[in-house]
């Protein structure tokens, strides 16, 4: 935050116009931004209030096993959300991993093919096989129906993703978890701070799962969280996160190291204090966005509803099949600029090793994942893009009106 307010334009600033295509820098010209602008650049707070921070842990010795800034950073995480435990972890795949054994599943669980590669690792790694579900390709989450329809006598669960930070459907997946017995948990690494239907993520299912990964909207360089309002589970992955633990030398459980360290905690709590300030500036982008890539026709910003208090961490915009570039040369247009754009999830879990092995043919079940991950790129936001929003849409309204 520091840095962006000295220099509003920053490196973000462009360097050039782009009115033809030979102002393209794929073919030959200067890139139009000096420095990569990058999807996930992290949000740092306040330097000096963590630089003191990481003194008091020096001065203290403590540098891990659950200290004092890892106990104020779960009150805090726990008190923003309105959950009643926070368990903080070492990072989003071990959180999803303790997540996964404490509520037993086994067999099989229903995942979103689009999502992260770590929602379906967590199973995998554990010997539980994740089965894609389809996703709605306007709300790029699960498709309720298509849950459904991947039910099976070895299903256990389901794992809901709120991805972008859009929450999944909730109440309806909830349903159908109810109907057949299965155990429901969110994935909500992307949606820290986001709500549905008037109530925080963090609340929904037996538990949900965060990562403070540096690329997230709130990160703590590397880091996770449980979050959850069932005691008796949260006793238990406090347990598996300590190797089983219970006092100096009783262990109780079998368990894991899944512990945040110290310094990590510190980061957290210095990032929290600005979270405020980091969505307002993505905010703030996501609109500019919105208003510089009004009027191109065939490429389509994904939209957040205000009501659920989005954290417009990801802009993404979709390209429609008959824009006059394909989403790939949009992709290596901006690249070539230094706007590295991501395909997040292209091309889906179940096209990536080992899943494609496993399920060669699940593509023929997955229409709306497939489109999804045809037609989407992600741009950067945070403190990435400020002064280049223009130049980026110019560029988009160029490909549009001529291709690369
Ligand atoms: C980042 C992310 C994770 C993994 O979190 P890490 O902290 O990087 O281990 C899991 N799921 C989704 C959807 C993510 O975006």
């Amino acid at each position: 935050m520091q840095k962006a307010a000295s220099h509003p334009e920053g490196p973000s600033a462009a360097r050039k116009i782009i009115r033809s295509r030979a102002d393209l820098a794929i073919n030959g010209a200067p890139p139009a931004f000096a420095e990569p602008l990058h999807v996930g650049r992290p949000n740092i707070g306040d330097h000096n209030a963590f630089l003191q921070r990481v003194n008091r842990i020096l001065d203290s010795h403590r540098l891990t096993n659950n200290g004092p800034m890892v106990q104020e950073f779960e009150r805090r995480i726990a008190a923003h959300l309105g959950v009643k435990h926070c368990i903080a972890m070492c990072n989003g795949t071990i959180a999803l991993e303790i997540a996964i054994r404490a509520l037993k599943l086994e067999g099989e669980v229903i995942v979103p093919s689009w999502t992260f590669i770590a929602t379906a690792h967590a199973l995998y790694w554990q010997g539980i096989t994740p089965v894609f579900a389809d996703i709605d390709p306007v709300t790029h989450n699960l498709d309720p129906d298509a849950v459904r329809r991947m039910i099976t006598p070895r299903t256990t669960g389901i794992i809901g993703v709120h991805l972008w930070g859009r929450p999944a459907p909730v109440d309806e997946l909830q349903a159908i978890a109810d109907e057949h017995g299965l155990k429901l948990m969110f994935d909500a690494a992307h949606a820290f701070g986001c709500s549905y239907r008037g109530r925080t993520i963090g609340n929904f299912g037996a538990c949900e799962v965060l990562s403070f990964h540096a690329t997230k909207v709130l990160n703590s360089m590397e880091g996770g969280a449980v979050v959850t309002n069932d005691d008796e589970l949260a006793e238990t992955m406090r347990l598996m996160r300590n190797f089983g633990f219970s006092g100096y030398d009783n262990v109780i459980h079998p368990g894991t190291n899944g512990k945040m360290p110290e310094v990590n905690a510190a980061m957290g709590l210095v990032n929290l204090d600005a979270l405020p300030q980091f969505i307002a500036v993505n905010r703030q982008n996501y609109h500019a966005y919105v208003e510089a890539f009004a009027g191109i026709d065939g490429l389509t910003l994904l939209e957040y509803d205000e009501a659920s208090t989005p954290n417009y961490q990801y802009v993404v915009i979709e390209v429609s099949p008959d824009f006059q570039a394909t989403r790939d040369e949009v992709v290596a247009a901006l690249q070539a600029e230094n706007v590295l754009a991501r395909k997040y999830f292209w091309p889906g879990c179940h096209r990536m090793r080992p899943y494609r092995e496993l399920f060669p043919h699940a593509g023929l079940i997955l229409p709306g994942t497939l489109e999804v991950a045809s037609r989407i790129a992600v741009l950067p936001n945070g403190g990435a893009p400020a002064g280049g929003i223009k130049t980026i849409a110019g560029l988009a309204r160029m490909l549009g009106e001529s291709g690369v």
